[in-house]
C-alpha cells in the first residue's frame, strides 16, 4: 500500500463524483454557454455572500486575479511573510500585477489588526508604495494549517476598511477552518472584495478553483482571466466535480482533522523528530532531530512507500486528504514507531 501524504491536491475522483462528471451537462464557457459551471459559479457565491464568482484552473490564478482586480501598478499588498500568494506563486504579485509586497509575521501566519496598522504607508508620501490590499489566508498553509475565527476576521477587515485599503481571502482551505471553528460561510463574504476556494484540495476534485467577487470587480476578473489564460471550453466536466464535491466532501473534512492530529501525537515523542508544530487542521509539519535532513528521513519513508514533502532545510510536511484511510493512517503510526537512524 503506497501512503501519498505530500499534499491533498493527490486525490483521484471517487466513483460517484466520476458519476457526476460523466453525466455533466456542458457548453462553452467562453460563450457563456456552459450550464454546469454557472450552477458551481452561483453556487459558491451564495455560500460565501458574494457577488458572483469565476471558475479557473488554479488557486494560483484565483489568487493572482484577486490580487490584479484590487491593485494598480506600484501598489503595495499586505500580507504574512510565508503567505502563499508571495512564497509559493512564482512570483506572480510582482509580474501579473506589478506590485511590492509588506510582509508581517503574525501569530503562526495569522496577521492582526495592530500589525497590519502599523504597516500601512502614508499615502501623501511620495517616497512609500501605497498601501492597497491587505490579503489574508485561511488557513495558513506554511503554518501547519492554522486558521483565523471571524472574529479576528471581521476586526481586521474593519481596520482595512477604516483605511480606505481592500481585503482578499486565500481561502483554498477555507472549509477545513470552518470544520473546526463551526461558523457558517455566508458570514464571510462581507468581510472581503474578493476571496479564492479551492475545489482540489481537502474537497477532493481533480482541478478547479473559484474566486468570487463584489460586483464592481466582475467585468475586470472575467477579463482578467481571460487574459491569464483560464478561459476554459467545455469545463462544466470539471465545474460537476466541483459542485459535487461542495455537496459531499465537506462534512467528512474533520475526519482528515483527527487523522492529521494522530500522526503529529505520533511524531511527538520519537528520537528521529525534533518537534512539531500544533496540528490545528489537515496538516503536519515537523522538524527532524539534529543530525538528520528531511531528505534522509523521507528515504526512509519511501523504503516503506509513505511519501511527504520536504518544507524547508530541517522540516518536513504531511497533509490527509480524501484518499488517505484509517487503514493508511496504522501504517504510518506503525512505520514511524519502527523506524531509526
Ligand atoms: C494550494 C494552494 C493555493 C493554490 O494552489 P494551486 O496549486 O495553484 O491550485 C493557494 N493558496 C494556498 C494556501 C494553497 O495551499
Amino acid at each position: 500500500m503506497t501512503v501519498d501524504l505530500r499534499s491533498d491536491t493527490v486525490t483521484k475522483p471517487t466513483p460517484a463524483m466520476l458519476e457526476a462528471i460523466m453525466s455533466a451537462e456542458v457548453g462553452d464557457d467562453v460563450f457563456g454557454e456552459d450550464p454546469t459551471v454557472k450552477i458551481l459559479e452561483q453556487k459558491c457565491a451564495k455560500m460565501l455572500s458574494m457577488d458572483g464568482a469565476v471558475f479557473c484552473p488554479s488557486g494560483t490564478m484565483t489568487n493572482q486575479i484577486g490580487i490584479k482586480v484590487l491593485t494598480q501598478p506600484f501598489e503595495e499588498v499586505i500580507c504574512y511573510k510565508g503567505s502563499h500568494i508571495y512564497k509559493y506563486e512564482g512570483g506572480g504579485l510582482a509580474g501579473n500585477s506589478n506590485v511590492s509586497v509588506r510582509l508581517l509575521n503574525g501569530d503562526r501566519g495569522r496577521i492582526s489588526p495592530e500589525e497590519v496598522s502599523a504597516n500601512i504607508n502614508n499615502s501623501a508620501d511620495a517616497h512609500q508604495a501605497i498601501s492597497a490590499v491587505v490579503a489574508l489566508e485561511n488557513t495558513v498553509v506554511r503554518e501547519a494549517g492554522s486558521y483565523y475565527t471571524l472574529k479576528q476576521i471581521a476586526s481586521i477587515s474593519e481596520l482595512a476598511r477604516s483605511k480606505n485599503l481592500k481585503m482578499h481571502l486565500d481561502g483554498a482551505r477555507f472549509f477545513n477552518a470552518l470544520a473546526e471553528t463551526k461558523e457558517k460561510p455566508e458570514e464571510f463574504g462581507k468581510y472581503f472584495d474578493t476571496i479564492s476556494i479551492c475545489l482540489s484540495k481537502g474537497l477532493g476534485a481533480p482541478i478547479g478553483s473559484v474566486l468570487l467577487y463584489k460586483k464592481e470587480y466582475e467585468s475586470k476578473a472575467r477579463r482578467m482571466r481571460k487574459a491569464f489564460g483560464g478561459g476554459m471550453r467545455q469545463v462544466g466536466f470539471l465545474a460537476a466535480a466541483g459542485i459535487y464535491a461542495l455537496d459531499h466532501h465537506i462534512e467528512r473534512l474533520k475526519e482528515d482533522h483527527a487523522r492529521a492530529k494522530k500522526l503529529g501525537t505520533a511524531l511527538q515523542n520519537l528520537s528521529w523528530v525534533k518537534s512539531v508544530m500544533p496540528v490545528d487542521t489537515n496538516i503536519v509539519i515537523f522538524e527532524v532531530a539534529q543530525g538528520l535532513t528531511p531528505e534522509k528521513v523521507l528515504t526512509k519513508f519511501g523504503e516503506h512507500r509513505i511519501k511527504a514533502l520536504p518544507f524547508s532545510a530541517t522540516e518536513i510536511r504531511l497533509v490527509t486528504h480524501l484518499d488517505f484511510t484509517d487503514a493508511m493512517l496504522d501504517k504510518c503510526l506503525d512505520v514511524f514507531a519502527k523506524i531509526a537512524f
